[in-house]
């Protein structure tokens, strides 16, 4: 079990495999998996597999690892048909309306309309 797993965090046991998950990309830092309630035709959440609970928590040190995260989103669009744009937001802490406390980076795109956003 990594040593970074948070017991009640449920991207943790995502990332540790004990909560299914439809998965679209995974290296040793993130893993990308499709939003069990999507609010576009592709919605995808790109997540650090190191728990960071909010953007309030990052530091300097997390800049790689977010631009990653950012710049893989056109990327893996593409690869799910989306060449028409998206939206790629990340939610923080209560006035972000943020419910799953960790960090995560959603991305969405197809066709409008759209279900939210
Ligand atoms: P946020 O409001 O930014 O914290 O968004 C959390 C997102 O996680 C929501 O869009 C949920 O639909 C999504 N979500 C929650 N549980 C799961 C799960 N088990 N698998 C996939 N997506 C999930
Ligand atoms: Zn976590």
């Amino acid at each position: 079990m990594s040593a970074n797993l948070h017991s009640n965090c449920i991207f943790c046991k995502i990332v540790a495999g004990q909560i299914p998950s439809r998965k679209v990309f995974e290296d040793e830092e993130v893993l990308v998996f499709h939003d069990i309630a999507p609010w576009a035709p592709v919605h995808v959440l790109i997540i650090p597999k190191q728990h960071v609970t909010t953007m309030y928590d990052t530091t300097a040190e997390h800049g790689a690892l977010l631009g990653r995260m950012l710049a893989m989103a056109p990327r893996l669009m593409e690869q799910l048909g989306v060449t028409n744009g998206f939206r790629a937001l990340v939610n923080t802490g209560p006035d972000g309306m943020q419910e799953v406390q960790h960090v995560h980076m959603h991305v969405m795109g197809g066709p409008r309309p759209w279900a939210k956003g």
